[in-house]
């Protein structure tokens, strides 16, 4: 059976790098009609908060990453949430210490430090040097009674040997014994590491593979030891290539335009269907080479070998290019009221009817890349007239068969009953077919007109959000 899980910690917004994680292991689980777990790693007390833990449920429910255990849903395997474990962690130290695959360490920082300051004059790699492999009895006791609180080490077997990681993604890796040493497995204040605690919980839930970002790949071998020392079976591991800003560097909060926490995209209106697929892509790829992927069809296409072993570079562009594709794809009534809130914040709508605010939202759909741009794409409906050069507006105005098409369009304005969109369209096309004036000295000059801009929406429903009144206000002011 296929068991995966993401493994968070609650001490802070979830990063874009720790979204896509979760969201392979959802892919992976889905693919294999497996299970996705949710494993709350909240050890370090000091910045593990549970308003973080709820960040968590909350980002992974907007993407739509349902989980089926965890420590809000329950299930068979749990606690969820490592600080409800530890008495189960408890076990499994004692088992390792009998078997002497684990001892007590009193080393001070102070002499720690010491012993790497030393390692480091000798020309050696810095690494605990065993120390407190064999203390006796009697010297244990000691040091206890200088006030000491010993941490807990991993005896490790490795001297001259390497420790090699099969990894899905980039296949076998070895690491010389030089970075692994009698690594602490539980701190002085007795809770158990990361590297301890993840083995334990890998095991104890039966997770088959182990979907991680490449940060990890180097605590492997660890975890490798840990699971020989057990005699467990270590599950599959896939480590996923890291992500990296425009500039190359790892994405972090200095990297520039792209944003780092699921949060901010949520906050500007990108879709949650156009994020995940943006993210699926981030160090995977089909092989059809298809783009635009619905989450079905990415669950259809996914597997593991289509993981790529270098780094997958965020781009910002494309993400706002696929996010406008799939908000040009929504139904425009669901894009209302995405935008809705944006529009009241920055707008008094209170005298503006639904189908006005349905029609000013349909002509910012085609040209946002993510909601939250529409207060600035709509803003000409809301603010006093500006020409966005004066000049040039001017003299255009002055000319004889743009004065014409002015007037015209005012006049016919006045005369409409009903300024609706169809009824001033028809009065628009009308006019033009009407008067001897080319295309271009109808449509420009009239655009600026209306609405001081020389691109932007169609003009008829240009007009028509403005309405009657101000439409004929700002013929006349070009008029005049
Ligand atoms: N709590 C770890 C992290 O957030 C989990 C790493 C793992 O998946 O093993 O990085």
């Amino acid at each position: 059976d296929v068991r995966v899980r993401f493994a968070p910690s609650p001490t802070g917004q979830i990063h874009i790098g720790n979204i896509r994680t979760a969201l392979f292991n959802y892919l992976f689980a889905k693919e294999n009609d497996g299970t996705f777990i949710l494993r709350i790693e909240d050890t370090d007390q000091e910045r593990s908060t549970s308003e973080f833990e709820e960040v968590i449920h909350k980002e992974m429910e907007w993407l739509g990453l349902d989980w089926d255990e965890g420590a809000n849903v329950g299930g068979d395997f749990g606690p969820y949430r490592q600080m409800e474990r530890l008495d189960i962690y408890e076990e499994y130290i004692e088992e390792l210490l009998n078997k002497d695959l684990a001892y007590r360490c009193y080393c001070t920082p102070e002499e720690l430090d010491q012993m790497r300051e030393e390692q480091k004059a000798n020309g050696q790699p810095p690494r605990y040097d065993g120390r407190c492999r064999n203390l006796t009895e009697e010297e244990r006791q000691e040091l206890e009674a200088e006030g000491r609180e010993p941490v807990i080490r991993f005896q490790s077997p490795v001297k001259e040997r390497e420790v090699v990681v099969n990894d899905l993604v980039y296949g076998n890796v070895s690491f010389s014994s030089d970075v692994i040493d009698d690594f602490v497995i539980v701190k002085s204040d007795g809770i158990p590491t990361y590297n301890f605690a993840v083995v334990v919980d890998d095991h104890l839930m039966e997770i088959s593979h182990v979907i991680r970002g490449e940060d990890h790949l180097s605590n492997t071998p660890k975890q490798q030891l840990l699971y020989d020392a057990f005699d467990w079976e270590a599950p599959n591991f896939a480590h996923l290539p890291m992500i990296l800003g425009s500039d190359r560097s790892k994405l972090s909060k200095r990297s520039g335009e792209a944003y780092v926490y699921v949060s901010e995209y949520r906050k500007k209106g990108y879709l949650p269907e156009a994020l995940v697929n943006f993210l699926s892509l981030l160090g995977w790829s089909p092989k059809d080479e298809e783009e635009i992927l619905s989450k079905e069809e990415i669950i259809d296409r996914f597997s593991i070998d289509g993981v790529n072993e270098s780094a997958a570079v965020f781009d910002v562009e494309k993400l706002n290019w696929m996010n406008g594709v799939y908000i040009r794809d929504t139904e425009l009534d669901k894009i209302v009221d995405l935008a809705l809130p944006y529009l009241e914040a920055e707008y008094d709508l209170s005298d503006k009817s639904k189908e006005w605010i349905k029609l000013l939202v349909s002509t910012a759909q085609e040209s946002l890349d993510y909601i939250a741009q529409i207060t600035d794409e709509v803003e000409v409906f809301f603010s006093e007239l500006e020409y966005e050069d004066k000049e040039e507006a001017i003299e255009l105005f002055q000319e004889e068969d743009v004065d014409l098409v002015l007037k015209t369009l005012k006049e016919e304005s006045k005369k409409l009953n009903s300024f609706k969109q169809q009824e001033v369209r028809d009065m628009m096309n009308r006019v033009r077919k009407e008067l001897p004036v080319g295309g271009r000295l109808f449509f420009h000059p009239t655009r600026i007109a209306l609405s001081g801009k020389t691109s932007g929406p169609a003009l008829y429903d240009v007009a028509t959000l403005l309405g009657k009144e101000e439409t004929i206000k700002r013929l006349e002011r070009a008029l005049s």
